[in-house]
């Protein structure tokens, strides 16, 4: 459970963009709360290993129920409490190195499933929290601790890996701008499928990157974002994936599937043509 512990030690860098998804996911739920008369209680917050995980302890406020799981595992975690309990609002926190890397494998079959999850992924370049090594998402030839002669691998496109993989509903955000991300991280909690939110939430510490995303015109760098146009069309795929492709961070609702169907209702439909069976054919089921 996540009631916020004031003998917790942990505490987050100044600076860290992780401050600003904190506020966000807190607007986020309380602006549920009143919306739908639904109690903290309906909220279940699970995060992965890694500085974005620490998260879970941190909220301010009513507290959401949370698990502190292992690394990489958070979608596993958040299927067993929605198979457990359909009517709970599953938020996923995790960190790039996190989901990305190790917890990637689980990205793709949550996508065929439409796991009805909110995942709201930190994506800061660096594993921060064990001290700024290479992750998914550090830039090819940069100089880390593990990577002393420049990273050798290429990096992952989150946006562009979660459109090709069929995640249900993609936004991306900034922790410049909490506002902006809490709205996004709301409807993604509305959605009826499987969502992501992807935020670029530098860490102040091992990888600043906020010159290279808002842009620093003294220094001659160009921002690295642009807001998502009024014009996309975000229930069009191949739009979505050439918006992600433009060299770019693109903010704000990328895509989000039409009429998803989720898992919940795609077992329930299963459930409802299974024939319930007395123990005598359960048991002669075994006989050989
Ligand atoms: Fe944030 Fe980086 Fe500090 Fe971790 S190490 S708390 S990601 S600034």
């Amino acid at each position: 459970m996540s009631k916020k512990n004031a003998e917790y030690d942990f505490k987050w860098c100044p600076g860290c963009g992780d401050f600003a998804v904190k506020r966000a996911i807190e607007m986020a739920v309380r602006e549920r709360m009143v919306r739908t008369e639904l109690p903290v209680e309906n909220n279940v917050v699970v995060a992965g290993i890694g500085c974005s995980g620490n998260l879970v302890h941190l909220l301010d406020g009513p507290q959401p129920f949370g698990i502190h799981g292992i690394h990489g595992r958070t979608l596993p975690v958040a299927m067993g409490i929605k198979m457990a309990n359909q009517d709970l609002n599953v938020i996923v926190v995790a960190g790039d190195g996190d989901f990305l890397s190790i917890g990637s494998e689980h990205i793709g079959p949550q996508a065929l499933r439409n796991l009805d999850v909110c995942a709201i992924i930190m994506d800061n370049g660096v594993y921060g929290l064990t001290k700024g090594q290479s992750s998914p998402t550090t830039q090819t030839g940069e100089i880390t601790p593990t990577t002393p002669y420049g990273k050798v691998e290429g990096v992952v496109n989150p946006l562009h890996h979660y459109l090709s993989l069929g995640v249900s509903h993609v936004a991306s955000a900034f922790s410049s701008k909490p506002r902006e991300m809490a709205k996004l991280i709301s409807d993604a909690m509305d959605y009826p499928g499987f969502a992501i939110v992807h935020v670029q939430s530098p860490c102040t510490t091992y990888f600043d990157s906020y010159d290279t995303l808002r842009g620093n015109a003294k220094k001659g760098i160009e921002p690295g974002v642009f807001d998502v146009p009024e014009d996309h069309d975000a229930s069009d795929r191949q739009a979505a994936l050439s918006l992600v492709t433009s060299g770019k961070i693109p903010l704000g609702l990328v895509f989000q599937a039409d009429e998803p169907v989720t898992l919940g209702q795609r077992l329930g439909m299963a459930y409802a043509k299974a024939k319930p069976k007395g123990i005598e054919d359960q048991i002669s089921a075994f006989n050989v």
